[in-house]
């Protein structure tokens, strides 16, 4: 970032001659990411080092010594040999604070202070100690390097806002309290709400979305989540949150360029046609010869059974073809319509699971499911649910593992899916069907897929006002619960939900 010519190697120089030692080192203190990081080096002992930093979080002489500097505001002795990042065996140094200090602007105003770095002053070429006066040196010294810091980081911040005002990618900035601090051009046309700095995002999301989106980066570990984002104007945008140490959020929308995974669809379905088209040919080929032989009654049964298979194949061919429809409908942000009915729920799983037959006769299949289940929802939706779900649990899981299959209904409809698979890592949980496209490094060796099924199954849930929850552990196995609540009617009056 710092294309400026920065005066800090120049002040750092003169810091060595004045102050008698060996290297003088200044960093400054990452305001987000709580890290140190090396801003100018003069040694005596060696050449400079370029870039390197320090995470706080980790311990050793050194960094103890800059916590101790920070929270006491004042400079600390280090009497001990240690290393410095790539520079070993220091002998005898000191870490010095930066502090910036402002006066208060009105009266009764506080004057402002924070350390913004801190300066250090290593291994005296006389003593083996750095002398008292040296020490007051370094100080007055750190105070000089304080506005230099100020004035640079002022300078590499006027640097980013042009860069983000004129990024290809939309960028917002919240304070802790989810107030907008900073908006880019491109962020204020896809929010389209007027103007944005010191609203809360709240009142400018579009049915929460980017809302749900930063609380989940706030509660996880990384401070990292992503998800897909549909604009008032309808247009789908991959979306990307991440929460900075200090609380500060960056939310991050680019356009999501559908052609490459438009054609992986494409290859994904006429895949997936095939088996079922290829059964129904065979079966009308021997329909066909067995009634141009005028066959006995045994084969007129004969004849009526694989009519049966075809058709409920054909079933399945419709509803591939309408998850696929359903699927770029989401990713071209439109709505997914839910029409619900009163049906039952088991008797569809039973048909469901009789053209799955030849899909799960591979694998050690348990299905809990009660003799009647009727419930008011989208059938189909429903269906197409636990058709991903149970052929994840196939292609995610070796032949002669087990799956098990679960429907219960209270006054909540669950149904429950778990495998022994190859199991998902705890940061894919909260990816996968969350974010269009996204697969997990394990899975891309065990199966085909394009990452979408999932995406459509967690709509088709909220939709209808449920939760899909995954718990998993890799190499052992996952369990992907879906729960809709049967008493409240999600839908509203029109009929269509809006995601
Ligand atoms: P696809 O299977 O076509 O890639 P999905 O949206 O159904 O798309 O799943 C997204 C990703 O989630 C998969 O690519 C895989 O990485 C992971 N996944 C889904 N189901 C399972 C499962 N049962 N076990 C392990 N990983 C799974």
């Amino acid at each position: 970032m710092a294309s400026h010519k920065s005066i800090l190697p120049k002040l750092c120089q003169k810091a060595s001659l004045f102050v008698r030692t060996n290297g003088v080192a200044c960093f400054s203190l990452g305001v987000a990411d709580g890290r140190l990081h090396l801003r100018a080096m003069h040694r005596t002992d060696g050449p400079p080092l370029s870039e390197f930093w320090f995470s706080l979080d980790e311990s050793s002489e050194f960094i103890d010594a800059v916590k101790a500097c920070i929270s006491t505001g004042q400079s600390v002795r280090i009497p001990v040999a240690m290393s410095v990042g790539p520079i070993k065996s220091i002998q005898c140094s000191m870490v010095v604070p930066i502090v910036w200090r402002r006066p208060s602007v009105e009266d009764g105003d506080e004057p402002f202070e924070q350390t913004i770095g801190v300066m250090l002053f290593w291994d005296p070429r006389e003593s083996s100690e750095i002398s008292e006066d040296d020490k007051k040196l370094a100080e007055g010294l750190a105070r000089q390097t304080a506005s230099v810091l100020v004035s640079e980081r002022l300078i590499e911040i006027e640097e980013a806002s042009i860069a983000i005002a004129s990024a290809a990618v939309a960028i917002v900035l919240l304070d802790r309290d989810d107030e907008i601090h900073l908006i880019n051009p491109m962020a204020e046309s896809i929010l389209n709400g007027g103007p944005m700095v010191e609203r809360k995002l709240a009142e400018l999301d579009q049915a929460m979305q980017l809302s749900s989106l930063v609380n989940r980066a706030r509660v996880s570990d990384g401070g990292h989540a992503s998800a897909s984002f549909t604009s008032k104007a309808g247009e789908s945008y991959s979306a990307s949150a991440q929460v900075a140490r200090s609380g500060e959020c960056v939310i991050v929308l680019s356009k999501v360029h559908m052609s490459s995974t438009a054609e992986q669809i494409v290859g994904q379905v006429a895949h997936e046609l095939r088996t079922p088209l290829t059964i129904i040919q065979g079966y009308v080929m021997t329909v066909n010869a067995l009634l141009d032989a005028n066959g006995s009654d045994e084969d007129v049964a004969e004849c009526k059974n694989m009519l049966e298979a075809s058709e409920l194949q054909c079933g399945r061919m419709a509803r591939l073809l309408g998850d696929t429809l359903n699927v770029s409908r989401i990713q071209a942000g439109r709505q997914l319509e839910i029409h619900p009915l009163t049906c039952d729920v088991s008797e569809m799983i039973g048909l469901l699971l009789s053209e799955m037959d030849d899909a799960l006769s591979r694998h050690d299949v348990h299905v809990s499911i009660p003799g009647e289940c009727t419930a008011f929802v989208d059938c189909d939706k429903i269906l197409s649910v636990v058709d991903n779900l149970l052929r994840n649990a196939i292609k995610y899981s070796d032949p002669g593992k087990g799956i098990w299959l679960t429907v219960e209904k209270t006054d909540v409809l669950t149904i429950c899916v778990r495998d022994e698979g190859i199991g998902i890592a705890p940061e894919d949980i909260d990816r996968i069907g969350r974010e269009p496209g996204y697969r997990t490094e394990t899975s891309k060796d065990q199966a085909a897929g394009i990452g979408l099924g999932l995406v459509y199954v967690r709509k088709a849930v909220e939709g209808h006002g449920g939760t899909l929850s995954i718990s998993s552990e890799l190499g052992k196995g996952s369990e992907f619960r879906v729960e809709i609540p049967l008493e409240r009617d999600p839908i509203d009056e029109s009929g269509v939900v809006v995601l």
